[in-house]
């Protein structure tokens, strides 16, 4: 495919091959940008924010909406984009590709909710005779990186709500997964959306998306990646309104009352889906003593059942990392854990980019592979005393995205909802699950800032304050 800029679908100074991590077939190329396409990408977006500036909500919505009919219409085939780009299963990319009518949709109702509000500036004294409001109002350009696990869900939390508040959008995605980002540009400009309002351009992180990340013309960056490229954008970025989802290593709590293989089929859900490339993958178990041997003995059978397999494959369940490099560096850590004396029960063979589910017990907590972030198909099941311990163990990650507790008992799980130091919190599930409308970000290194189509557009959006002075308003 080409990329999308200045309004016109063009080829870069170089291209790059897009392979299925799982066979290695070609499945397309992509153009890398060059600097000066760059430069062309920011100018047109500056118009194309002029033009967003000038549509009514109204119109902004319905193009969405149309936008999201033609989404519907096309979701097998993006799936099946997905899962040849990222390595997914079909039925997961199916999953993916069909959220997103409804998610644009919610972002095109949000859009259309941009409230402001009266001030009551006669409360100070001296200041009557005069009116205050404020407005809601779009930042301008908004830049838009995002990462390869989940290529088109990403991708819409930040186009979605970037447009439907009224902004123009430079879209930079993973340079392992740019098609479904490409087609998503397709269907919203087909669907009527100004020209200029979006850029999908396409080329290396490293040199494309830090020179949108730099630019002064830019007065959003919405990111979802690594933390490592994260706190770069913090020294990049300059006075600009930033939103980062970095990574993390999730924690689920087990405790000794909880229904087991309840906790069991959560945890071979959370820690598997997507080959456990998902910022909320459950990576770290933390199971009090009395009932460690038994959850070991639920979890083992159900994830020897989960079915490995081509990822074009409707039977398969986990197939392909994004890359043989990825699956290697999973292998490595998963034996540097065995090395230290951790017990591997099942899985951690590899084939290619396919890596075999794995449960890793007995993890000393200090390991690489319970204090980094694994992003790969293994839990680390480590035994703790009790609640206090297990939350210690929780809050001692640099990271804070996602944690989730099990237990019949409602007083623990409300205190670990108070104290674990976390972006969202499940109770009775793993961390693996988010509704699209809900608030989703993380603390500490996992980031700054929320996703999901209401809070997002207040991020993609500024407060101005207008005041009108020498009316008569006695
Ligand atoms: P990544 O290496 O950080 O890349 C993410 C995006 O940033 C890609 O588009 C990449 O481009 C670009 N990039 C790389 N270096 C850059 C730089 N110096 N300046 C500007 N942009 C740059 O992350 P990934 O490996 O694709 O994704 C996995 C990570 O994303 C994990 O850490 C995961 O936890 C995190 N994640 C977080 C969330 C969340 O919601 N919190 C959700 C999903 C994933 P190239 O592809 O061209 O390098």
């Amino acid at each position: 495919m080409r990329m999308y800029l200045n309004g016109q679908w063009t080829d870069g100074g170089g291209t790059r091959e897009i392979r299925s991590p799982y066979s290695g077939e070609l499945v397309d190329t992509v153009p890398e940008a060059t600097a000066e396409q760059v430069e062309q990408a920011l100018a047109a977006a500056v118009d194309g924010a002029r033009a967003m500036a000038r549509l009514p909500a109204a119109e902004r919505q319905r193009v969405l909406n149309r936008a999201a009919d033609l989404l519907a219409d096309r979701v097998e085939a993006l799936a099946r984009t997905i899962s040849l780009e990222e390595g997914k299963p079909i039925t997961e990319a199916l999953g993916e590709a069909g959220r997103m009518p409804d998610l644009l949709r919610l972002c095109a109702h949000e859009g259309a909710q941009l409230r402001g509000e009266t001030l009551p500036l006669d409360a100070q004294t001296g200041a009557t005779g005069k009116v205050g409001m404020t407005l809601r109002v779009p930042c301008g350009v908004v830049v838009a990186i995002t990462p390869y696990n989940y290529p088109l869900l990403l991708v819409m939390h930040k186009v979605g709500p970037a447009l439907a508040a009224g902004n123009a959008v430079i879209l930079k995605p993973a340079s392992q997964t740019p098609l479904s980002a490409l087609k998503l540009t397709e269907a919203l400009l087909e669907a009527g959306l100004p020209p200029n309002a979006i850029q999908c351009v396409t080329g290396p992180g490293g040199r494309v998306g830090e020179a949108l990340c730099a630019d002064a013309r830019v007065r959003k960056i919405s990111f979802t990646g690594s933390s490592a490229v994260g706190q770069r954008l913090t020294q990049l970025a300059g006075i600009k309104r930033l939103s980062l989802e970095l990574g993390s290593n999730c924690p689920v709590v087990i405790l000794a009352d909880a229904d087991l293989e309840a906790a069991a089929d959560a945890v071979a859900t959370g820690g598997y889906v997507n080959a456990g490339q998902a910022c909320i993958s459950t990576q770290r178990v933390l199971v009090q003593r009395p009932v460690y041997a038994d959850f070991l003995a639920a979890l083992q059978p159900r994830v020897e059942k989960i079915r490995v397999g081509p990822s074009l494959d409707k039977e398969s369940r986990l197939s392909a990392m994004v890359s043989e490099a990825e699956a290697a560096r999973v292998v490595e850590w998963i034996q540097e854990a065995k090395a230290a004396g951790a017990r591997v029960l099942t899985g951690g063979a590899r084939s290619g980019a396919v890596c075999q589910p794995a449960i890793v017990a007995d993890v000393d907590p200090r390991l690489r592979i319970a204090r980094e972030e694994l992003f790969g198909p293994a839990v680390a099941v480590t035994a703790v005393a009790d609640l206090d311990e297990a939350i210690a163990q929780c809050n001692a990650s640099q990271f804070g995205l996602g944690a989730a507790i099990l237990t019949r008992d409602i007083g623990a799980a409300w205190r670990f909802a108070r104290e674990a130091e976390y972006g969202n919190v499940m109770v009775n599930w793993s961390t693996l699950w988010r509704a699209d409308l809900m608030p989703y970000g993380g603390f500490k290194a996992s980031g700054i800032g929320k996703e999901g189509p209401r809070y997002a557009i207040e991020e993609m959006t500024e407060l101005k304050t207008v005041v009108f002075h020498g009316l008569d308003v006695t």
